[in-house]
């Protein structure tokens, strides 16, 4: 077995970390705005409007003009690669927006979810072939991090080792890619909420695929202070008969990461994957209240439970732009209260409790 190594020098580490700690600067989390043209379809869908690309412009306008107050609780912005290259209706890049309001642009590098031949449903996620040409001129055009999604499900038999490894991988290449050429890399290997199991099933499951992620980060010299981890907090499946209270949820999830992610790793950006808005503030706070080790950042990395409210109040009506961006400011500062422990509870949007599950959320 070798041991050669080449970490990333001295210079690039720190700009690595600098972007990092940023992101994860305490109370400060992020906005993922990078849904795909096909998920945002399904978002515009929910509120009558056609999926074309002036209504998606339209809508991430609407984000990213909200009240520079947003910047308070927001760090980061993940972009889809369509909304990097747009621009506001005065001409201004959203890009450059943005940095105006003091928020780190970030893109989404994944193409997506495909079926891993032989396995029960499983799947890889794509997008290596060019990446590194790709980040290269995402870091020309503004962007500081990026994000790759993977996939693993839970049932009788999966995840499968074949999924388990080939994901972490995958995810360690991409990570290696990004650092090349300065992007942080948000590694997310996301277990889906589907199913039936226990906590207690998703927390085992947490831990194997997590210590199989930093094994590979490992073997492929990823410089862990310049990244971030983006995970599922550790829950029961969408349809187990109980649930649990934010502090099982807290204890389950703070024990499985614990276990399985160095603290040299800055910061942990949960995914809100499928919880309502009103149950992602409120776990996160639960997270960041329990006493045990956390050496790491706990904070968002919302989709979901950062627009639900947002799109409800719009509606896809201009007169209803303000009623919008007043929905994200709250659901900021609400996030950016749960990142530090100190939500007190009930600030909930119009889309409150509802239930934001989709299932099977791989495509
Ligand atoms: P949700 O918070 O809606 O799960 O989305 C986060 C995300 O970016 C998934 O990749």
């Amino acid at each position: 077995m070798t041991t050669y190594f080449n970490y990333p020098s001295p210079a690039l580490q720190d700009e690595l970390r600098q972007i990092a700690n940023a992101i994860v600067a305490p109370g400060k989390g992020i906005l993922a705005a990078d849904e795909s043209v096909g998920t945002m379809g399904k978002r515009l869908a929910n509120i009558g409007l056609e999926n074309n690309e002036e209504n998606r412009r339209k809508y991430r306008q609407l984000l990213f003009t909200a009240d520079k107050a947003v910047a308070q609780h927001i760090s980061a912005v993940i972009l889809f690669h369509e909304t990097l290259y747009q621009k506001a209706d005065n001409g201004t890049p959203f890009v450059e927006l943005l940095k105006q309001t003091g928020i780190i642009p970030g893109i989404k590098v994944d193409t997506g979810v495909v079926p891993l031949f032989g396995s029960e449903d499983e799947c890889t996620t794509q997008g290596l072939d060019d990446l590194g040409k790709r980040c290269i001129q995402y870091k020309k055009d503004g962007c500081q991090f990026a994000k790759w999604r993977c996939v693993l499900k839970i049932n009788k038999n999966t995840p499968s080792y074949q999924a388990i490894l080939e994901n972490a991988n995958v995810l360690a290449r991409y990570a290696s890619i990004c650092q090349a050429s300065g992007l942080v890399p948000i590694v997310e290997p996301e277990i889906l909420i589907d199913g039936d199991h226990d906590i207690e099933r998703c927390q085992k499951v947490t831990e194997t695929v997590l210590a199989a992620v930093y094994k590979a980060l490992n073997d492929h010299h990823v410089y862990l202070e310049g990244t971030l981890l983006k995970p599922n907090m550790v829950t029961q499946g969408q349809s187990h008969s109980k649930k649990c209270s934010p502090q099982e949820i807290a204890a389950a999830t703070v024990t499985a990461l614990s276990r399985t992610v160095p603290a040299a790793v800055p910061g942990i950006t949960f995914l809100s994957g499928g919880q309502s808005e009103e149950e992602a503030s409120v776990n996160l706070d639960a997270i960041n209240k329990y006493q045990g080790k956390k050496p790491w950042a706990l904070s968002f990395s919302y989709g979901r439970a950062l627009q639900a409210s947002v799109l409800r109040a719009w509606g896809g009506k201009d007169a209803n732009v303000a009623a919008g961006q007043a929905e994200l400011l709250k659901r900021a500062k609400v996030n950016g209260e749960a990142a530090l422990g100190k939500y007190i509870g009930g600030a909930q949007g119009q889309a409150g409790d509802q239930c934001l599950f989709v299932k099977n959320h791989a495509y």
